[in-house]
């Protein structure tokens, strides 16, 4: 049972059927899946949801496929934590870390999307699947595909982490490492995929794989109560992630599972490329293009593809934008890990340091339901924080060189 009515273009309203189509040919507006809300309204309650397992198709009613879900069955769900040691350093009363960083089975937030398109990528009858990543989503197509037998190819820039490249290649894709940055890897692999029918899930299967993020929000949600929280801090890359958070937090309102709502959303960028964040510091609608100089290499996209819609979220809800240092990215990952135990990348550095930095500047009041969305693992970018984090205590293996090294508070 599908409640997709087809696809429709952000930009002119054009309607298109759904198939692997990903822009309006008049207008050349990216196409968005459109539903039948009403239908959707007449089936999904709190408590169907409730019901089901603990995993992003919980939502199905709201995923863009036709047939039963074949991928990321084990995705999704993940933890709202209850940050109480963080709260207290930074003086908030009510703080909440959505962690992706243990999503299954990759370990971002980009299992939720890959879940959605290669699912959707199988209806649709192809047999072969690629990316254009800038890390995550190398990983999680890599894995996946792995799980469905598809095969697979991986275009990334020849610049990325160590542990982005090995948990690739750890799946036996075909990866291809290009001698650029992302936005050449992007152009590239539109023209690549104009010659081969594949389904490059972000970019002729985009609208689809687009909608897996909205569970993100869902989730924040329903872990919150089936109440909205007052702030939302999100990073932004190509500002997917963000709109589709909006606009699951307000399919949830017009299906009536939530009340009316006032979160503010927050965009999230490193100084090094934060086109998304200067439109909206500048009040601007044009996002100007960047070239990437950053730690944070997954959000390392100078010309966003959702970067007009990302801007247009945080202002439509009220919350601003701050970029952060790198400097300031390695700190936020420390604190992070001391204060609740949740070792993130470089990315999640960038929105744990903005949050900071919205609430010492008075941005994000300090009495209010405050949710930092943490998307991927530490253990991918380790090179940002070696060298960061002190060193072990070398011993020899007996009681008086351990005693020697080792200061201790007291004796038994
Ligand atoms: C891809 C990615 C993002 C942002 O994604 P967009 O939807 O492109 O804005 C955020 N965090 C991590 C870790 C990512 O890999
Ligand atoms: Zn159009």
């Amino acid at each position: 049972m599908s409640f997709v009515k087809g696809l429709r273009c952000r930009e002119c309203g054009r309607k298109y059927p759904k198939e692997a189509l990903y822009v309006c040919e008049y207008c050349f507006g990216p196409l968005e899946v459109d539903y039948d809300y009403e239908k959707i309204k007449e089936r999904l309650s709190r408590e169907t949801i409730g019901s089901r397992p603990k995993n992003l198709w919980r939502y199905r009613e709201l995923l863009p496929i036709d047939g039963e879900p074949t991928d990321g069955l084990y995705s999704g769900f993940t933890p709202l934590v209850k940050a109480e040691n963080l709260a207290r350093v930074l003086g908030v009363d009510e703080l909440y870390i959505k962690d992706d960083s243990v999503n299954h089975p990759t370990l971002s937030f980009k299992d939720r999307v890959v879940a959605v398109a290669l699912s959707k990528a199988k209806e649709f009858g192809f047999d072969t699947v690629a990316c254009a990543s800038t890390g995550n989503l190398a990983n999680s197509v890599a894995a996946q595909s792995a799980i469905a037998g598809l095969d697979r190819y991986i275009f990334i820039p020849a610049d990325l982490e160590l542990g982005k490249v090995i948990g690739t290649l750890i799946y036996h894709p075909t990866l291809i490492a290009v001698e650029g940055n992302y936005d050449q890897v992007n152009r590239l692999c539109s023209e690549i995929a104009a010659r081969y029918k594949w389904a490059f899930v972000n970019i002729n299967i985009r609208p689809y794989y687009a909608e897996g993020s909205k569970t993100f929000g869902y989730e924040i949600i329903e872990q919150f109560g089936w109440k909205a929280p007052s702030h939302i801090i999100v990073p932004c890359a190509g500002g997917s992630l963000i709109t589709k958070i909006w606009k699951g937090i307000k399919e949830l309102r017009d299906i009536g599972l939530i009340d009316k709502f006032e979160t503010k959303i927050y965009a999230a960028q490193a100084s090094g490329c934060a086109p998304i964040v200067t439109a909206i510091k500048e009040d601007s609608d044009i996002i100007k293009p960047v070239k990437p100089q950053t730690i944070a290499k997954s959000l390392a996209i100078g010309n966003p593809a959702d970067g007009v819609y990302a801007a247009g979220v945080v202002r439509e809800s009220g919350g601003t934008a701050e970029d952060v240092t790198d400097r300031e990215i390695v700190e936020a990952i420390k604190l992070l890990a001391f204060t609740e135990g949740i070792f993130t990348e470089t990315a999640g550095g960038v929105t744990m340091a903005t949050a900071k930095k919205l609430i010492e500047q008075k941005k994000i009041p300090r009495d209010e339901s405050i949710v930092i969305c943490i998307t991927g693992n530490g253990l991918k970018t380790q090179e940002a924080v070696s060298g960061e984090i002190g060193k072990a205590v070398k011993i020899r293996p007996n009681v008086a060189s351990f005693e020697e090294h080792v200061k201790i508070k007291e004796r038994r």
